[in-house]
């Protein structure tokens, strides 16, 4: 499981809620947090990992050992938002690239857990900034999407050279073509959306 970077197609797929949570889905989250670990972020949603279904992992200690910190959202959506709180993210299919972002302080949350429960969370703070985040993801956009023109502009050239990079992988043949990578989405969806 390898995280895909800007500005691979999949990180712009609307992902489609999952129809139920199985072993299989559970051993995909299991190596999505250990991707997560491993890259040393807080949050993962899974078109980060090339799937195309509605589902992200948080961990805001960003820590393998704090388990209790682990959160699964499954088909998360946000129900209530309120306030509003600027401050700097980043985003693993992003590297290198920081800038502060714009959200809600508070949001309402509703979402399925591991078990296939559904559960409520009332965030705030990096959890509500996290949560937002990956939920952005599942709907294709892009933390820098949120940026003031002026941070735009800051992350122009970072964002160039994510793309130079991209079409060499891509021209090296490390990345299928864009009708395969939307062939390889669809069956994916058929499999469990
Ligand atoms: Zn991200």
């Amino acid at each position: 499981m390898q995280i895909i970077k800007y500005p691979h197609p999949t990180l712009r797929h609307k992902s489609k809620p999952l129809r139920k949570v199985d072993a299989e889905l559970r051993q995909i989250i299991r190596e999505m947090f250990e991707r997560m670990y491993e890259d040393r972020g807080i949050g993962l949603a899974a078109n980060q990992v090339d799937l195309p279904y509605r589902m992200v992992v948080i961990n805001i200690q960003g820590d393998p050992a704090a388990k209790e910190g682990e959160v699964v959202l499954i088909n998360p959506v946000i129900t209530k938002q309120s306030g509003t709180a600027e401050a700097e993210e980043g985003c693993l299919s992003l590297p290198g690239i920081y800038a502060p972002v714009r959200r809600s302080a508070k949001v309402t949350l509703v979402a399925y857990d591991l078990s296939g429960e559904e559960r409520t969370y009332q965030l705030e703070d990096l959890p509500a900034r996290a949560a937002q985040h990956e939920c952005d993801h599942l709907d294709g956009v892009l933390f820098v999407d949120r940026l003031s023109s002026a941070n735009q502009l800051a992350v122009k050239d970072a964002l160039a050279n994510l793309e130079r990079q991209f079409q060499g992988d891509r021209s090296r043949g490390l990345i299928p073509d864009d009708p395969a990578i939307a062939t390889r989405l669809t069956e994916l969806e058929k499999l469990r959306t």
